[in-house]
């Protein structure tokens, strides 16, 4: 019988639909070639076009609507015009939040044909799985603002973390580093954040003792930062805080090929809410309309939603095409030197699913 699955979709803002027209179709063409599974499609015309007309960022009732979906397919949100806390509170952490999204995974893998500013490295030396804790940490938005204006001004910005929240998506990381056989990087800063960083360290520890089969590896940040560009291979599978996640996730997709080729997926493991899948590049007012804003990004975290899917086969397919795409150089978009379109790189990965 045929799994049919239901995708909320939300284009967004700049190249965000640009980019998502090509991932849908090959999401379609993966599930045409299989045959076992097929997508419902349903458009949400949210973000700062929307909110522009009607002053919301989303429908009232929007998580209520996104709620039934299976998975949430998202492009870009932020526009010049509307304040990024807007168009990102009102929106993106709203839903990560809200559906509880508190694990983000961002593969950091240089691709065959993906270029690289690191000299003389090989593919399999950057083949990184990051795990980013996603609901609280330094982006927990608690703190204050005391004596605004005056001499004794004092701004505090505290991070949270709770056991709860800190247990979760170190075991989270634990489990996947198992299935995968591969070493688990603990990244934190215990030496200078003398109460987060020490408990988050605390319960890396603790919770490495029921994993006795995979070897962990346990560095600061700003070593982590250095090590990342020196000795790339030494990062399997990497678990970090919502800030450090942040920053490094950058730092890593520089060395993997560029933000046109970076994603990223939100998920609530228990699967009581959906989960949500995005590349992790901006709207890019600077190309929107152009047709030249690279889908790869966007292309990758459908791949990702195949293994989200239990379909790791499927998820591996297109990653193979988009390295196809990426090997033969001829359809690559200007931000990896070539000079096709959007849809000529969506097309292409297209024509090596069909194989
Ligand atoms: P936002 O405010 O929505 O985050 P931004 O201006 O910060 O948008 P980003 O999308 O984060 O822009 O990326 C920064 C720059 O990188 C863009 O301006 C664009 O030039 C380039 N870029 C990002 N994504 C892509 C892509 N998919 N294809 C080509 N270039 C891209
Ligand atoms: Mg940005």
């Amino acid at each position: 019988m045929v799994k049919e699955y239901k995708i909320a979709v939300i284009a967004g803002d700049g190249i965000g639909p640009e980019v998502i027209d090509e991932g849908i179709n090959v999401l379609n063409e993966v599930a045409k070639v299989d045959g076992d599974i097929a997508f419902d499609f349903t458009h949400f015309p949210w973000g700062c076009e929307y909110y522009a007309e009607t002053g919301k960022m989303m429908d009232d009732d929007g998580m209520e609507k996104l709620k039934e979906f299976d998975a949430i397919y998202l492009g870009a949100v932020g526009f010049p015009g509307v304040p990024d806390h807007i168009s990102l509170w009102d929106l993106l952490l709203k839903i990560r939040k809200g559906f509880d999204q508190y694990i983000n995974i961002r593969p950091i893998t240089l691709l065959n044909g993906a270029p690289c500013p690191l000299e003389g490295v090989k593919r399999e030396e950057i083949d990184m799985l990051f795990i980013r804790e996603n609901s609280e940490g330094e982006y927990a938005g608690a703190g204050d603002w005391l004596f605004k204006g005056k001499p004794e001004e004092v701004v505090l910005q505290t991070g949270v973390f709770s056991r709860k929240g800190t247990e979760r998506v170190i075991r989270y990381a634990f489990e996947e580093a198992r299935k995968m056989n591969k070493s688990l990087t603990s990244i934190s800063k215990g030496n200078a954040l003398n109460y987060s960083m020490v408990f988050w360290d605390q319960i890396f520890d603790e919770v490495s003792k029921e994993y006795p089969d995979v070897q962990t590896y346990s560095y600061l940040v700003d070593a982590a930062s250095m090590l990342m560009i020196k000795d790339p291979k030494r990062f399997e599978v990497v678990v970090t805080s919502n800030l450090f996640g942040d920053i490094l996730t950058d730092l890593g997709a520089a060395i993997a090929g560029g933000l046109g080729l970076a994603a990223g997926a939100n998920i609530n493991p228990e699967r009581d809410y959906p989960s949500m899948f995005e590349p992790i590049h901006g709207s890019a007012p600077d190309i929107a309309g152009e047709g030249i804003a690279n889908p790869l990004a966007s292309i990758w975290s459908a791949s990702q939603m195949f293994d989200y899917f239990h379909r790791p086969d499927l998820g591996a397919r297109v990653l193979k095409a988009i390295e196809d795409v990426l090997t033969e150089k001829e359809y690559v978009t200007p931000d990896l030197g070539g000079n096709a379109s959007t849809s000529e790189v969506g097309a292409r990965v297209i024509h090596y699913l069909k194989g």
